[in-house]
């Protein structure tokens, strides 16, 4: 499914992040930069040693924060590392952190003249967040970005099972409706 947004669009589509053809596709990487499981670890195996030799460069990276890699072997050229929060009780900060991870990664993206990039549901794996919050705050950064910067043209949302497809579909279409 997909929302327009000007001349600009957000996908919903049920995949594997390390797949896509977009220009980044961005990581759910954690404070280390230094690769872990879950969509860190595919990206890692299917980039190929060129991504985690940057990242060692670049040396860590903070909660809401994004840097930029090569794509090494992947079809995107480049990889957005995000880093979302952990979750605790989602009073600690997590809604913030996790609409600004999405935030720098756009910024990257504009920034790097990067047309299409395609997210997976960062912190929604082993950072425990819960998955309806997490995609009404992902595809609201989303499309307040988009309104605002006609230069990304595609941002896709690449969901990892059918629940989280779901889930993400009727956020979207909420946003859809108040829009
Ligand atoms: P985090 O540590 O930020 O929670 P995870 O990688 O553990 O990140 O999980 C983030 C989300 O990505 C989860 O919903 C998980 O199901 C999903 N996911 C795991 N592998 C992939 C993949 N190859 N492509 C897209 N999504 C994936």
């Amino acid at each position: 499914m997909e929302m327009r947004i000007g001349g600009s669009r957000i996908e919903l589509v049920l995949g594997d992040i390390t797949q896509q053809d977009t220009d980044a596709i961005v990581n759910a990487a954690n404070l280390s930069l230094l690769g872990g499981g879950g969509v860190d670890g595919a990206i890692h195996r299917a980039g190929g040693p060129q991504i985690l030799a940057e990242c060692r460069r670049i040396g860590g990276c903070a909660a809401g924060d994004a840097r930029i890699t090569t794509g090494g072997l992947l079809k995107a050229r480049h990889v957005i590392h995000a880093v979302g929060p952990i979750y605790r009780d989602g009073r600690s900060g997590e809604p913030e952190l996790l609409a600004s991870a999405y935030q720098r990664s756009l910024e990257l993206a504009s920034r790097f003249k990067l047309r299409s990039v395609a997210f997976p549901a960062i912190s929604t794996g082993a950072y425990g967040y819960p998955v309806r919050e997490a995609a009404e705050i992902a595809l609201r950064t989303i499309a307040a970005y988009l309104r605002e910067h006609p230069e990304i043209e595609l941002v896709r949302v690449v969901l990892f099972g059918p629940r989280a497809y779901e889930i993400h579909a009727d956020a979207l279409r909420k946003l859809q409706g108040a829009a």
